[in-house]
């Protein structure tokens, strides 16, 4: 079992702070979070992150399954906060969002510019910008608007008014047994947060509906406030408890748990080819001392951030994956090499979505600007 940055083996899920998951079955057993690897065989068409296991758990899932399988109305909301550039932890939230809206969701994309003013102090008007650049980001994913809602939470009174009738069913108690002793502006964060999720399920949007939440792990007390909220809440609105589903969260590329600014152990979909090829260059591997070892031994793709990248986000093909793996794992892959190939595929990808991102850049303003 590997240890918390702290040196204890305990798993941490603080969606305002640092979290670390030592161990993904224990959140099973603790957290009553369901495993979502056997409802793989229901699916009709699952994800990347589903089939390769990086979607690893869920609640109410199923919910959302039966309205797949009978072409059922169901929505999918996610959010980023506008604190910087797209990286790939935020890449892979946005990715998420555009498959359930290609499974037929009624799509929601949140930015979360309420909560980078309360977390991480970001103003208004520089939000605003940072939204703009994100949004040209998930058009050029793939995201497609004209079948989708985004919208910033300080804009979107319908989220606003919701936290407002939320607060009065939260106590203070409740608030800290869930978050800790938090600033108020981080519980009011928080109510917003619910309302958010809870948006699709408004009459404005076509009433109450299945709506999933795909998130990381570190999201998941958003997701028990809010399904408490919406039970507590049904008679009024007649809300159905969010389902969920959690990814797991990409290490940084120093092999620490998380990718952090202060560190700078990861790239953006900004970066220049330079920055991103000396990034992963200089990255960590599960790789040995000397190539006479890892002939020998073999590398350990468990804990490399190199094969991370390729996992979540830049080998399309299962095949190709299972076949990386094995090569690093009988020593026929060796580091430099793997790591060139990487860079290779992530210039290649950026280079071409930089290309149809600058093409909706005013795109991206209209919607953000709420112009015509
Ligand atoms: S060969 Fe690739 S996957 Fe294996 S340890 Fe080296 S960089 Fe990581």
């Amino acid at each position: 079992m590997k240890l918390h940055p702290d040196g204890h083996e305990k798993t941490v899920i603080d969606p305002f702070g640092t979290s670390y998951v030592a161990d993904y079955e224990r959140l099973y057993r603790e957290f009553g979070i369901e495993p979502f690897q056997p409802l793989l065989p229901s699916l009709p068409n699952p994800s990347l992150y589903m089939r390769r296991g990086i979607v690893f758990g869920h609640r109410d899932f199923k919910v959302i399954l039966e309205a797949m399988t009978r072409n059922e109305k169901f929505a999918v909301l996610s959010g980023i906060k506008p604190t910087g550039e797209f990286h790939l932890g935020t890449l892979m939230t946005a990715k998420e969002i555009i498959y359930f809206q290609k499974q037929g969701a009624q799509a929601f994309y949140c930015i979360a510019d309420i909560e980078a003013y309360e977390d991480n102090k970001i103003p208004f008007e520089k939000s605003e910008k940072i939204a703009i650049n994100n949004v040209a980001d998930l058009l050029a994913l793939g995201f497609d608007p004209d079948r989708g809602y985004i919208y910033r939470q300080s804009k979107e009174n319908r989220v606003k008014d919701l936290a407002i009738i939320f607060g009065r069913a939260v106590t203070l108690a409740t608030m800290k047994a869930i978050y800790g002793e938090r600033s108020i502006g981080l519980y009011l964060a928080a109510l917003i947060q619910a309302g958010d999720i809870l948006l699709p399920q408004l009459e404005d949007f076509g009433g109450p509906k299945p709506t999933v939440i795909p998130v990381g792990i570190d999201q998941d007390p958003h997701i028990r406030l809010t399904r408490d909220l919406a039970q507590v809440f049904h008679n009024k609105f007649g809300f159905i408890p969010p389902s969920s589903t959690y990814h797991k969260l990409m290490k940084g590329l120093d092999g620490s748990p998380k990718m952090s600014k202060r560190l700078m152990n990861y790239f953006t979909l900004d970066d220049s080819p330079e920055t991103i090829t000396q990034r992963i260059s200089n990255a960590f591997t599960g790789g040995r001392p000397t190539i006479k070892e890892q002939r020998e031994l073999g590398g350990v793709p468990e804990i490399c951030p190199v094969y991370e990248i390729c996992l979540f986000h830049f080998v399309e093909d299962d095949e190709d994956i299972k076949r990386i793996y094995c090569e690093c794992k009988t020593g026929k892959l060796l580091c430099g090499e793997h790591k060139k190939q990487t860079i290779d595929l992530v210039l290649k990808f950026v280079e071409e979505h930089k290309r149809r991102k600058n093409k909706l850049l005013d795109k991206a303003r209209e919607i953000i600007l709420n112009k015509p």
